[in-house]
């Protein structure tokens, strides 16, 4: 692959070459536990043992690093069958990378860690989020063990430059972001906190991750510097269980390090690895061969889920009555549109423009003219920017709420997200239930709060369903008026 080949052609190509021995166009799957080595400790490629490396799993590696990191670093044909797999590290879930992180804080500096507080592996700071995933709260503050590990939560949009400066500590070794973030798809100030971060002594700068998940490398790519200095952030998380398989039936996750850092940082990657092998957290080759194949429809996919999501989003937001706070970053009236149109990928850009948007933004289709089922039309609404959509149901009881979601006929009532079909669940109720009542409260998350995994399924068939399911539990449609009333 050469380094000029656009996000599509590389997605199906890095990591996939023809077979050099038999010509097969589909890369084999290596399942061998362990390899022949040619003398005491001089393993033929680099690999050993499939714990700590695989030829499938560096395959796998080799295309997310192409897909998180290029143009600014590519993988070269060779990379391919070569333990190194580039910079990207992928693991049994998003959780045991993120994991691995927090791990990473405290791992001794010999080991390739951050040494912790004190250099000798205890102690140590993270900032992040207040509306973090879930999980990763999860691991953090409850599971991370006796380390010393300590985790700020701030609101980073409200606390400003000002705030942001203040929480970072001279032990933090890293901030965590996530965006959009979950379930309200708030858009932290990522280039703020970049820039303040690299306003700090090298030496001592903590390092910025961000969980890119909702939104994969189609829409996302932090690590690629879009100004021709410092790349937004170091890592990228991501659960590829999510966007990346696209069909629901994966469980991986990954790091991708930015070439950039690698190249000031190289006991970054050393540590990572070190940890992936020691903690055993390994996916399984033939999870990575699915995942390969995933990832060579991750564009295709990306723009139906966007398009759709922008075009349910505004149905949402101006066609029905019964539904309030509708958030989808990418509709033109959404708190996070300019944001959006600042963070967007090149790659992403360039596909929205063959299709006609222009950057800015400019909504000059005068809409009477515009016949809606029409891409033009589609066009005056915003910008896809992912698949994810939230809103409330006006004055709904958690009763209704659910019965909302029971009455989809499409999209299915269950957690997880980015598959090809779509999803519905009630946050308060499931993702976001362990939380305590005031952290409920201070992230809005309110029993009629919906979080919507808009699939790739047609977009006249979810927006009726939507509608009927609505008028169904709020009682207003033919066939809701009884039913809602419990009265049929
Ligand atoms: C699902 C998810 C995770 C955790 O990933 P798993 O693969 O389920 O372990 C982390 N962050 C975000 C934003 C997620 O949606």
């Amino acid at each position: 692959m050469s380094r000029h080949d656009h996000f599509s052609t590389r997605s199906i190509h890095v990591g996939s070459e023809p077979d050099p021995s038999t010509g097969a166009v589909v890369p084999s799957l290596s399942v061998a536990t362990t390899f022949r080595q040619e003398g005491v400790n001089k393993p033929l490629r680099g690999f050993d043992y499939s714990r700590s490396s695989n030829p499938t799993r560096s395959d796998l590696e080799s295309v997310l690093t192409s897909l998180e990191t290029c143009p600014s670093a590519t993988v070269a044909n060779d990379a391919r069958h070569d333990a190194s797999g580039g910079d990207s590290l992928v693991f049994a879930s998003g959780s045991a990378a993120t994991a691995a992180v927090a791990h990473w804080i405290t791992l001794s500096k010999e080991e390739g860690g951050a040494g912790g507080k004190d250099g000798k592996g205890h102690g140590g700071h993270i900032l992040a989020v207040n509306d973090v995933y879930g999980g990763t709260a999860r691991y953090l503050s409850r599971a991370s063990g006796p380390t010393g590990l300590e985790v700020t939560y701030l609101n980073m949009e409200k606390a400003g430059e000002k705030g942001i400066r203040e929480a970072i500590r001279p032990d933090t070794k890293l901030i965590w972001l996530e965006l959009p973030t979950n379930p309200l798809l708030l858009v932290p100030p990522v280039r703020l906190i970049s820039d303040i971060v690299h306003s700090l002594p090298s030496e001592t700068r903590p390092l910025i991750l961000v969980d890119s998940t909702f939104l994969s490398p189609y829409y996302f790519t932090p690590l690629i510097p879009t100004n021709g200095e410092h790349p937004l952030a170091d890592i990228t998380m991501s659960s590829l269980s999510k966007y990346s398989s696209g069909h629901s039936d994966i469980i991986l996750g990954s790091l991708t390090i930015s070439p950039t850092t690698n190249k000031l940082r190289p006991e970054l990657l050393k540590g990572l690895r070190f940890l992936q092998n020691a903690m055993g957290a390994s996916p399984s080759p033939r999870d990575c061969h699915l995942m390969i194949r995933s990832i060579k429809t991750l564009s295709v996919r990306m723009i139906k889920h966007g398009l759709n999501a922008l075009r349910v989003a505004s149905w949402l937001s101006t066609e029905t009555d019964l539904v309030e706070g509708v958030r989808y970053p990418g509709l033109k009236t959404d708190d996070a549109f300019a944001y959006v149109q600042d963070l967007i990928s090149r790659n992403a850009k360039k596909e929205l423009s063959f299709l006609g948007w222009k950057f800015p933004f400019k909504d000059d289709t005068p809409l009477e003219n515009v016949d809606e089922r029409r891409l033009e039309y589609t066009r005056t609404l915003g910008i896809p920017f992912g698949g994810m959509i939230t809103f409330a149901i006006k004055d709904a009881s958690a009763e209704q709420t659910e019965r909302f979601c029971t009455e989809l006929r499409i999209a299915i009532l269950a957690e997880s997200l980015g598959g090809v079909e779509s999803l519905v669940e009630v946050p308060y109720g499931m993702t976001h239930a362990h939380l305590p009542q005031e952290t409920l409260k201070e992230l809005r998350i309110t029993p009629n709060l919906i979080r919507l995994s808009v699939g790739i399924e047609d977009y006249e068939d979810l927006v009726e369903d939507l509608e009927q399911a609505l008028e169904t539990a709020m009682g207003k449609g033919e066939k809701g008026n009884g039913a809602a009333n419990g009265k049929t």
